[in-house]
């Protein structure tokens, strides 16, 4: 027997029936950030008992390796007197927490930080007040990045891109169309593709996908979060952006589900299962750039990590904690190790700064 819609499903099928199917965009939008049933609005998804496991989740390097950075570049930028770190979806507060208790040992360095969170959960505010309040620092929620104030700002987001709903194109013989979630004729929520085509389309594709073969798909992020970065990092500041995606613009469908650490169908039970798509890494460079900042990378999380010294980072820690040897050497080959279960290549870094920083750790050319 069919389980019972849930709320959110009753009311996506209220919505389609006035005013039609809706496009990919919208339904991701709502499952994820609806007020009320939205996924990230009424849990915490991390972890062994939740969803999925990030990276900060795994290993406390992770995050120490990230402070560093950050120590890094706020001496870079002239060790300004006040500088905001800024992090977008911290999720259980789990990355700044190992951050801060390393790069506080930076002289000056803590005294500078004011913390601006940008969170839509209540649930994980809550969590991430309460691990981070320890460090003392004056400490704000935002629900976007345009709600910070300006000024010079370092700007972390691990996983966060991805959670951003896209839209979806699908090349037919007359032009592209939208790709929408509509009600099949036996009753259950189905993906379609909208009658009309998008009118012009191509010209806001990226050139060398325009000749694509019909079936083709092409997803895209219609939102303001790398113009946004760009402006506001041009003059001061840097951001570092981690998450799983391909380096160029590409074709295909990765709208993908996850619920109870499985791979879950996107149409069944909305907002109850992580909704994700891959990060196109070319389109947040091209938004930076546009806006006057420069982009370092996209490079591997590997590269970035070995070039950020995680090898001697699990070396020390396996000294203090020889029991723990194995622990910390498979929690290393998980993050930069390759293959299916390995975050080192799919995962990707890209750094967003203002041009006269120069060279940014991690990111060096050799
Ligand atoms: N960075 C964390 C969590 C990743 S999960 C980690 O690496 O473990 C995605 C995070 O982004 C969650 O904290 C989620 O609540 C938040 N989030 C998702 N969509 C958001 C949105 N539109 N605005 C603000 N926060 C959002």
């Amino acid at each position: 027997m069919a389980d019972a819609p849930s709320p959110l499903e009753n009311e996506i099928r209220r919505l389609i029936a006035l005013a039609g199917p809706m496009p990919i965009h919208e339904y991701m939008r709502l499952c994820l950030t609806h007020p009320q049933y939205g996924y990230y609005i009424n849990r915490d998804p991390l972890g062994a008992a939740g969803d999925f496991t990030t990276a900060p989740e795994i290993t406390q390097m992770f995050g120490e390796l990230i402070g560093l950075w950050m120590a890094a570049v706020w001496r870079q930028m002239g060790a300004p007197e006040n500088v905001r770190i800024v992090e977008l979806g911290p999720g259980r507060g789990t990355l700044m927490q190992d951050a801060l208790r390393a790069a506080t040992v930076v002289k000056g360095f803590h005294t500078a930080i004011v913390l601006h969170l940008v969170e839509i959960s209540p649930v994980l505010q809550q969590i991430q007040e309460s691990r981070l309040q320890q460090f003392e620092l004056p400490m704000f929620w935002h629900g976007a990045l345009a709600d910070v104030p300006g000024g010079p700002s370092i700007v972390i987001a691990n996983e966060f891109i991805d959670a951003l709903p896209v839209h979806q194109a699908v090349k037919q013989p007359d032009g592209w169309h939208e790709r929408v979630v509509g009600v099949a004729a036996e009753g259950h929520l189905v993906i379609g593709v909208a009658p009309e085509i998008l009118p012009h389309f191509e010209v806001s594709m990226p050139r060398r996908l325009r000749a694509a073969p019909p079936g083709a798909i092409y997803e895209w992020r219609a939102d303001d979060i790398a113009l946004e970065l760009g402006r506001r990092l041009r003059n001061e500041g840097a951001a570092l952006i981690i998450d799983y995606g391909h380096a160029h613009h590409g074709l295909g469908d990765t709208l993908q589900a996850v619920a109870g650490h499985s791979f879950a169908d996107p149409l069944r039970a909305p907002g109850s299962a992580d909704l994700t798509a891959h990060v196109d890494f070319e389109a947040l460079a091209e938004g930076a750039e546009s806006m006057g900042a420069r982009v370092h990378g996209p490079v591997p999380q590997r590269e970035l990590f070995l070039r950020l010294g995680i090898e001697q980072r699990a070396a020390a820690l396996k000294a203090s904690a020889p029991g723990k040897a194995a622990e910390i050497d498979s929690a290393c080959s998980r993050l930069i190790g390759g293959g299916e279960r390995g975050m080192g290549e799919l995962f990707k870094a890209i750094a967003i700064a203002a041009p006269q920083l120069g060279p940014l750790p991690g990111f060096e050319t050799r």
